[in-house]
C-alpha cells in the first residue's frame, strides 16, 4: 500500500499584534489533508495502515469517545484504503447517532460500546481476548492514535515546510502529535505544545515515552503549555467560542474550539506577554478537527 503525503499549503496571517511584536505567524493547513481523514490523524494513520496491511490484517481496531476526530477519521481511512474497522466507543449508545459516529458508520466502520468503568482498563488483556472472540483477530491502534508509527507519519509534517522558522506549535491531547513533530526537527528549532485538557503534565511522560522509540527522548527543544486549557478538555466557553468566531473573520480560516482555538489563543497570549522573541518565526500547525464543531452544534453548545 502506498499512502502520499497530501500538499497542504503554508499561510501568513497578518495582525496588528503581529507587526507590533515584530513576530511572523504562519499556519501550516492540515485541515486540508482530506475531507473526512483529517489533519494530524492522516499522518498518525498513514504507517499505522500500511503496517497493518503488511501484516496481513483485514481489521483494524481502535477506541475513542463518542464524538472523537481519531474515530472520524479512522473509519474514512479504513473505507478509503480498504480495511475493515471496528470503533470501540466510551459510554453508551445513544440514538439518533452524533454527526461524528453517523458519518463512522456511514464509511462502514463497527461500532462497539464499553461501559465508561471497562473503558479505563481498555488495553486489558481480557477485554481485548473478549474483543478478539467477537471480531477476530485486528490490527490495534491506541485511542487517540499514538503509537511509534504514528509519530513517524507526523515527523513528515516538518520536511514539507519550505520556510525558516524558529517555533513550531501545536494542540495536544495525547501528545503524539507534538512528539512527531520534535521527531522531525530533530533540534533544529522549538517545538510548542498547547494541552487541551486539564491537568497536561502526563504529556511530557508521554512525548518522552513515543521519543524513546527513536532514541531521542533527551531531546530538550520542546515544552507544553498548559494555560490554555479553559477548564478542561472539550470544555469551552463564550470568550473562546467568540475567540474562534474573530479569527475566521479576520483569517478566513475556520477553527474550533476544542484543539485549534484553544493553541491560537495560547499562541495569541504568549504574543501579547512577550513569550516569543522580536524577529520570531512561529508555525502553527492546524490539526485540522473541524468535523467537530457538528458535535459542538449536535450538543448546543454553539450554534453556528
Ligand atoms: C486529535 C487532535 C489533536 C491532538 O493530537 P494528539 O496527537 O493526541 O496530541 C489536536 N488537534 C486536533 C484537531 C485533533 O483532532
Amino acid at each position: 500500500m502506498i499512502i502520499e503525503n497530501p500538499t497542504t499549503p503554508l499561510t501568513e496571517i497578518f495582525d496588528p499584534l503581529f507587526s507590533e511584536k515584530q513576530i511572523k505567524v504562519f499556519i501550516k493547513r492540515e485541515d486540508l489533508t482530506d475531507d473526512f481523514i483529517s489533519g494530524n490523524k492522516f499522518y498518525k494513520l498513514k504507517y499505522n495502515l500500511i503496517e497493518a496491511e503488511k501484516l496481513g490484517y483485514k481489521t483494524l481496531l481502535t477506541f475513542g469517545g463518542a464524538f472523537s476526530n481519531h474515530i472520524h477519521a479512522t473509519a474514512a481511512a479504513g473505507k478509503k484504503y480498504g480495511i475493515k474497522t471496528i470503533g470501540v466507543i466510551r459510554g453508551e449508545e445513544h440514538l439518533p447517532l452524533n454527526p461524528t459516529l453517523n458519518s463512522a458508520q456511514e464509511n462502514g466502520m463497527t461500532l462497539e460500546y464499553l461501559d465508561r468503568k471497562s473503558y479505563r482498563n481498555k488495553y486489558d488483556e481480557t477485554l481485548i481476548k473478549k474483543l478478539k472472540e467477537k471480531f477476530g483477530n485486528f490490527y490495534l491502534v491506541p485511542e487517540g492514535g499514538s503509537n511509534e508509527l504514528a509519530i513517524k507519519g507526523v515527523a513528515e509534517i516538518i520536511p514539507a515546510i519550505n520556510t525558516q522558522f524558529n517555533f513550531i506549535c501545536s494542540a495536544c491531547g495525547t501528545g503524539g502529535t507534538l512528539a512527531g513533530l520534535i521527531l522531525g526537527l530533530d533540534s533544529k528549532s522549538f517545538a510548542l505544545g498547547f494541552s487541551a485538557l486539564k491537568g497536561g503534565n502526563f504529556l511530557y511522560q508521554n512525548i518522552k515515552k513515543l521519543l524513546s522509540e527513536y532514541q531521542k527522548e533527551n531531546l530538550t527543544n520542546w515544552q507544553i503549555n498548559l494555560d490554555y486549557h479553559f477548564g478542561g478538555y472539550a470544555k469551552v466557553n463564550n470568550e473562546l467560542i467568540e475567540f474562534c468566531n474573530e479569527f475566521y473573520i479576520k483569517h478566513k480560516i475556520e477553527i474550533e474550539p476544542i484543539y485549534t482555538g484553544k493553541m491560537f489563543y495560547g499562541i495569541y497570549e504568549l504574543i501579547k506577554n512577550d513569550f516569543f522573541p522580536k524577529h520570531s518565526s512561529i508555525i502553527a500547525v492546524h490539526t485540522g478537527g473541524l468535523q467537530g464543531l457538528n458535535g459542538l452544534k449536535f450538543r448546543k453548545l454553539i450554534n453556528k
